[in-house]
This record gives C-alpha cells, structure tokens and sequence, in this order.
C-alpha cells in the first residue's frame, strides 16, 4: 500500500488533490501510527518530512512478528524470555535510548540465549524502526501521556465508512472528513479521550493508591527534588553535565518501589532518612540496582540514573552495561514532572472527573503551579496517561480529595455483594455515611 492513509481499496495512490483556481490545500502531519508492513515504511519515507514522528505498531513488531518466526528459536524456553525483553524494551522510559537498548536487547539474544537466527531476522525487519512508547509520547507537551501505542485504531475502519456515509468520495472531500473523524476518534495527547481506561481506574488500582498515599517510605517519599539537586552537584563543580539541567522546575525523581524492597529486605534499612542517605549518598553504591563498572562505583545511584537521563546513550555505552542492567536503571527511578500547560490539565481534569473521583476545582490546581498534578515516566503512564504515582501523589497533595464511591479501598466489600442473608425488606446495601433508601412496603 503506497498510501499514508488508505482508502477503501488497497495498493491505490493518494494523489495531490485538484485545487480550484482560489483553494488553498494545506496537510500538516505531526506523527503516524503504521503497521508492520515494509510499504507503510517505504511511503512514510517517501511521502512526509523527515521530522514528522512515525513509530511502528508494537503489536505488530513484536508478538504477532515473533508468533510467525517461532520456527526459528532453538530452544523454545527462550521465546518467554524474549517476549518479555521486547516487553521491557517497549517500555523504556528515554526515547533517545531506543537504538542503543535495541541492539543490547539483541546482544542478549545472540550471546546469553544463542539465539542467533532469530536476533538476526529480528534486526533485519526491525533495526531502526521507533516503537517504544517513550518515542510515541515525543510530541505531548509533557514526557509521557499518548496512550496509542499500536494502530488499534486500524479496526475502526468501519466506523470511517459509515462517517462517510458509505460514500467514496474525490480527494478534496475525503481528506478533510477524515481529518474531522480523527478528531473525534482521536486519543491524542492534547484533546485526550473522554474516559480514564480501566486499567487506572478500577478496585485495583485505587487500592494500590491508597496504600502508597498513606505509606511512610514509598515512592513518593523517598523523592529529589531535581532542581536542587543539580544546582547542589553545580557549586561542587561535580560534572559538566550538572550545568544545563535537563528537567523543568519543580521535577523530581521518585523511586522504584523495587529499589525501596531490595534495600529494605537485604540491607535491613528501615527509617526513611536511611533510604535517602543509601540513594543519594556514595557508601552504598554497590547495592540495589547493578553496579555500572569501577570507574563508576564511587557515584551515588542517584547521579548515575541522572547521568542516564541527561545522556541516555553515553551512559549505556558503558563497558559492563548489558541489556538487563539498562532495563534495571531505566526502571529504579522515575522522573515526575509538574503539568503546568492549561490544554494537559483541563483534558486531564475532565478525564478524573468521569471517574467518580472528588477532586478541587480546576482553577485550584493552575494556581497550585509546579506543586500541582504530576506526570511520570513509568509505565503505567506512558500507557495510559495516568499513574499510581501521580494519583497517590495528588492525594497526598489534597488535590484529590476522595476516591470513587463504588471503588474506594476504605470501604470493605467483603460483605458488600448480594442481599445480606437477614436483610429486612426495603433494607438495601448501603455505603456508611448513606441513608438506607426504603421501598414502600406493597399492602
Ligand atoms: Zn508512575
């Protein structure tokens, strides 16, 4: 398929459109979302400018391409290991780090699983191409928060039709109708979608929530201020580095979870101004996450993982720097960034509100500044532009204020689902602080 954006029928040319002697056609595209076909590529290449941001589907690149090339692993235990460093690659948190952790992710492959024939095939169909949601997020306002990752949004080619009106209409027509079902459709990172997935916004997730917001030592506790870090590192004159901060004002760097359990359970650190002396101070470098080599020893973990987020590729170049040690730096700490753009907070404002969450009024939180909502590079909200991070964060800050009614961790709901065995008529379930509805009894 020539085509960027297709048409009904396959292998048909888009052309330029006809212009009447006083129309103007003007066509701006800011990123694309393709498939796995070479094609795509090919006309990505040929038809858009250089710096428009095209990333390829992950879906296609990684579980459907590696369910068709099964044949050629040698031992299949390894395809659940592979899967899983695909996983982990989609999901680093520096865009810039792509190229350089895909080639480690295939060192892993060829050198420690001996998969030669697959890594090989792997890097012909896929070297080069941007996929990580770090790269799909480029172009929001703030690092993280376009949920698509994949071209999903191909299946609702249906819908696209029916807009048309089943119709098949001439250039001039069809393009802007395409433009305006895209925005209605789209789950773009300035318009958002309407809803918050379900993902971060179900029993689950407010439950982790809680328990992080009321936690002592978590995360968010065990936090730097970034700004006051560099200019810290800036008067020691420590590295040139420390001189052009990278991070917006008010950014921190949280840590992993993971990080906090390693250094609890192995080094028996239990007081939260331990945690941040074991971090930030350069006696206990050794520990937590891998060591990067000798000449590195010496720093703290918490100026390596700075090294790495001001200078992502220098900083995996090291010598004892193997893919599993990249993943663990990019997942021992989070930056945490304020959301100060009005567009960002008011489509996200709309989105918590349809959760049913009790939040301050929006001109509140634009007043709060740098000390309001917080975005995050993990995981979680790279996918779908909110975290438990963030959300924990905002209850500590009184910014949200209540969870929903039906999902909140506070309540117990052990004894909440179906009719009470003794239960009077007219006497339904009702939440604490609720007046029991009754019914009126039929005579
Ligand atoms: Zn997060």
């Amino acid at each position: 398929m020539r085509c960027v954006v297709g048409r009904f029928e396959r292998q048909e040319r888009i052309r330029p459109p006809i212009l009447g002697p006083n129309e103007k056609y003007e066509w701006n595209v800011d990123g694309v979302m393709k498939d796995g076909a070479l094609a795509a590529s090919n006309a990505c290449e040929e038809e858009l400018n250089p710096d428009v941001n095209v990333n390829t589907c992950t879906a296609h690149m990684g579980v459907l391409w590696i369910d068709r090339h099964k044949s050629l692993l040698r031992d299949p235990l390894n395809e659940t290991i592979i899967r899983e460093d695909f996983e982990s690659f989609k999901n680093i948190q520096f865009a810039e780090a792509s190229d350089r952790t895909f080639d480690l992710m295939l060192q892993k492959w060829t050198i420690v699983l001996n998969e030669n024939a697959l890594a090989t095939a792997f890097s012909v169909a896929w070297r080069g191409v941007s996929c990580t949601r770090a790269a799909v997020n480029k172009l929001a306002v703030v690092p993280g928060g376009l949920p698509s990752d994949n071209n999903g949004e191909e299946g609702k080619k249906v819908g696209q039709k029916r807009w048309q009106g089943w119709q098949k209409k001439a250039m001039v027509g069809y393009i802007p109708d395409v433009a305006d079902y895209l925005q209605a459709v789209s789950r773009s990172d300035k318009e958002f979608g309407g809803k918050m997935n379900k993902a971060v916004n179900c029993c689950k997730f407010y439950s982790e929530v809680y328990k992080l917001a009321k936690q002592p030592i978590s995360s968010l506790t065990v936090s730097f201020n970034y700004e006051a870090y560099q200019s810290e590192t800036s008067s020691r004159a420590r590295s040139a580095s420390a001189s052009t901060p990278k991070f917006p004002s008010g950014t921190f760097i949280i840590t992993a979870t993971r990080v906090i359990k390693n250094l609890h359970e192995k080094h028996k650190i239990r007081l939260l101004p331990e945690f941040i002396q074991a971090i930030s101070g350069a006696s206990t470098t050794r520990a937590g996450p891998r060591a990067t080599g000798s000449s590195k020893s010496a720093n703290t973990w918490l100026k390596q993982f700075i090294d790495m987020a001001c200078q992502p590729v220098t900083f995996l170049l090291g010598e004892s720097m193997d893919f599993d040690s990249a993943i663990d730096w990019m997942t021992s700490f989070y930056i945490f960034t304020p959301i100060t753009a009005d567009a960002y907070l008011e489509h996200l404002y709309v989105r918590l509100c349809s959760t049913g969450l009790s939040i301050i009024p929006l001109q509140d939180i634009k007043a709060l500044g740098t000390s309001g909502l917080m975005s995050c590079s993990c995981k979680r909200w790279l996918h779908y532009a909110w975290c438990h991070h963030s959300a924990a964060d905002a209850f500590r800050k009184n910014i949200l204020v209540a969870f929903p009614r039906n999902m909140d961790p506070k309540v117990s709901r052990k004894h909440q689902v179906g009719r009470p065995v003794k239960a009077k008529p007219g006497g339904a379930r009702t939440l604490p602080d609720e007046e029991p509805r009754l019914k009126k009894r039929r005579k």
